[in-house]
Parts: C-alpha cells; structure tokens; sequence
C-alpha cells in the first residue's frame, strides 16, 4: 500500500511539473469505498491524507472506527437529499451536489451543526443519462442559486467523463469542465470559488492534471481492484 501511494504520488507530481504546474496544487483522493476500515487505516499510516468515500451507510462503519485519525473526509458518491443529515457530520467536502433540493438540505443540516459545508458542483459534461450531474447549461444557475444559501459554500466543479480505454479520450470532457469554471469565475458570483476542480481517477489522472485537476480520485491503483 505504501509503495503504491508514493508511486501514485510520484505520478501525480510528475504530471504537474510536466505541464509546468506546482505538484503543491493537486491532491490526491484516496477513494476507499469498498475497502474495510483495516486497510484504510493502513492507508492513513502510509501517507493518505484525503479519503473518498461512495456510500454513505458505509463510510459511517468507517467513521465511527477512524474517526480521530488525522485524515480528510471526502463524499464522492450520490447524495440523496435525506441522507444530508449524516454527510454534513462525516464530511469535509461533498464533490457530488448537483442539485438545489439537495443544496438545500445541506444548508439545513449544516446550519444546525454550526458549520459552513463546503462543497463541488458535479457536472455531467459528457450528458450520460446514466450519470449524476447538473447539465453545463444549468451550471451556472444552480449555482448562482445556491450561492445564496449561508451555511453550503461552493469551492468548484467536479466531473466523471465516460469511461474510455484510452485516456486521452477523456481529454475533451477535461478541458470542458476547466472552460467551465473559467466562465464562472467570469461571473463573479459573490460568495463562490472556483478553487477546485476534482476530475481524474486511476485510468486517466495524468490528463485530467495537464487540464488543470486541483483533486483527483484515485481507488484502483491504490486498494487493487475492486470486487
Ligand atoms: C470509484 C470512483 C473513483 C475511483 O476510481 P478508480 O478507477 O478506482 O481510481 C473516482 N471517482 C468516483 C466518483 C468513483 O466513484
């Protein structure tokens, strides 16, 4: 595990300074779901800084046993607006809001606990029915919207383009997601930054970096293959 960390974070660093970045500017999102509490332990002891986590009932086993474990906590997966209750209590940032019902019960949540929940737009560039994601027309709306709410703040974008064998492939739906935010921060919506972009897990991070990835989301050459 140690030794696939730093290699990660080898790659990570060498993805950056390779398009002139500073490597200080990604950080990796060791995406533990489905992997027990054990190994993510082992992970915490051998350099993880940032987990991310799917489901929420799962990520609360996690919790409550890592609690005090000087990791992040991030929600990669999709939030259903009655589950608000426990992301805002588990979570340092939400990547996956994509909706103002859901914003909402964010800013509801979060207000009771005293606390600012801050949180990505989650994009669905490519326009996958499948996938989770406000459209890129609606981006801007949504978040003007939610901008408004005292207890979310929205920190930047986040997108999960089609899976492709190759990863270059995944460059295009990238770039969209870096033009989006450059338009946004255009905007100037008060209350709103545009610091992040988390876009890129095991198959393509490289590319996702060279267009400008502040966060990504590595499980598979971390934790092996999933079941
Ligand atoms: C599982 C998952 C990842 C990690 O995928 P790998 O290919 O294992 O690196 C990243 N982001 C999201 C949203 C995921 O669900």
């Amino acid at each position: 595990m140690r030794e696939n960390l730093e290699r990660i974070k080898k790659r990570i660093a060498d993805a950056a300074t390779g398009c002139g970045r500073d490597p200080e500017c990604v950080r990796l999102v060791a995406v533990s779901k489905t992997v027990d509490a054990d190994r993510v332990a082992e992970a915490i002891d051998s350099g993880a800084v940032i987990l991310g986590e799917n489901y929420i009932q799962e990520a609360r086993d996690k919790f409550n046993t890592l609690y005090d474990r000087p990791v992040q906590w991030h929600f990669i997966g999709h939030l259903q607006s009655n589950k608000a209750k426990y992301a805002v209590r588990m979570f340092d940032l939400i990547h996956s809001v994509d909706s103002l019902k859901l914003a909402r019960a964010l800013d509801k949540e979060a207000r009771k606990n005293d606390k600012v929940q801050e949180i990505l737009i989650q994009v669905n560039i490519s326009q996958e029915e499948t996938k989770s994601g406000i459209e890129e027309t609606g981006a801007v709306d949504l978040i003007t919207q939610i901008s408004r709410l005292e207890n979310v703040r929205v920190k930047g974008l986040m997108t999960m383009p089609p899976f492709f064998d190759a990863p270059e492939q995944a460059r295009p739906f990238f770039r969209q997601l870096a033009r989006l935010r450059d338009r946004i921060v255009d905007r100037n919506v008060p209350g709103v930054s545009m610091d992040e972009l988390s876009m890129g897990m095991t198959g393509d991070f490289e590319v996702a970096i060279n267009e400008g990835a502040t966060l990504v989301r590595i499980g598979t050459a971390i934790f092996g293959a999933r079941q």
